[in-house]
């Protein structure tokens, strides 16, 4: 008895899956747009910006990966080092999108800087990054995802636009979920919120693909120890989902890569825009 109405339970799933596939057009296939805030790294040993790099170049999953360094131009022990520089300007060869983060010696909070202190730190960041690109960023990533209206308009006028996430590895400032189980119900869960949105079609699709922005940390050494892990994770957690990826799931070209991030910025007069985990909860 039991397992006649589990059959048409199961039965009547599949039917009710497949329906929704039929109708309407199937939204485009996820590309995954990587980005590593906070970096590079200064350190001279087991440097973790240096791991990364070398990962997102060699690996099982998808060799020659391109992503977005968010730059800490100036952080006293990572941007502003020696081998900070060093590393701006691999990053800058091998083919990655370097974005603006902070131009201040530590992680600050640009909604606290007074006019004169953002004035000068965007200043001084676009300019340092230019150097190293040959042309000006137009993207930002806000420290602690946290913008206003002053700090918004400041950006606009240094030719920045924000850029917030879809996923969020959360390796950047809650420690004790990065267990390879939390990790992957962790993707699994973000995703899961998006995918309704997905086959809605409400997501820009660039050049044939939806972008979708995940967030993780390459100063943090066990983000650089775990990234051919994590690739491996969103593959999965996109194949449990039943979404199709692209051909190539993760972006290649710097050039598609920039044009995916920027269809993905905060509009002019957007309402504020849901982030994953605790941030919405904290910025309201
Ligand atoms: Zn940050």
């Amino acid at each position: 008895m039991f397992r006649r109405a589990l059959i048409a339970l199961l039965a009547c799933l599949a039917t009710a899956s497949c329906c929704a596939q039929e109708s309407g057009a199937a939204p485009a296939p996820i590309r995954f747009l990587l980005s590593f805030d906070d970096g590079p790294s200064g350190d001279r040993v087991n440097n973790s910006t240096e791991q990364v790099l070398d990962v997102l170049a060699h690996n099982g999953v998808q060799p020659g990966i391109k992503a977005i360094f968010f730059i800490q131009t100036n952080a006293a022990r990572g941007g502003g080092t020696e081998i900070g520089k060093k590393l701006m300007r691999r990053e800058q060869e091998e083919g990655h999108l370097l974005e603006f983060h902070t131009a201040t010696p530590h992680h600050s909070d640009y909604c606290n800087l007074s006019d004169e202190e953002l004035e000068s730190s965007l200043r001084d960041g676009v300019a340092e990054l230019t150097a190293v690109k040959g042309v000006p960023p137009t993207i930002v990533r806000p420290p602690f995802w946290h913008y206003d209206a002053r700090t918004l308009a400041a950006y606009r006028k240094h030719g920045l636009r924000v850029l917030l996430t879809d996923l969020n590895a959360n390796d950047g400032k809650i420690w004790g979920v990065n267990f390879s189980f939390h990790k992957h119900s962790n993707m699994l869960n973000q995703l899961t919120d998006l995918r309704s949105r997905w086959q809605a079609g409400e997501l820009p699709v660039v050049d044939g693909s939806t972008p979708i922005v995940v967030t993780f940390h390459d100063v943090n050494t066990y983000t650089s120890n775990h990234v051919e892990v994590y690739l491996k994770i969103l593959l999965d957690v996109a194949k449990e989902l039943n979404m199709p990826t692209a051909p190539t799931p993760f972006y290649d070209e710097r050039g598609a890569l920039e044009r995916a991030a920027t269809a993905k910025t905060v509009k002019e007069g957007e309402v504020r825009p849901r982030l994953p985990g605790i941030w919405n909860w904290l910025w309201q």
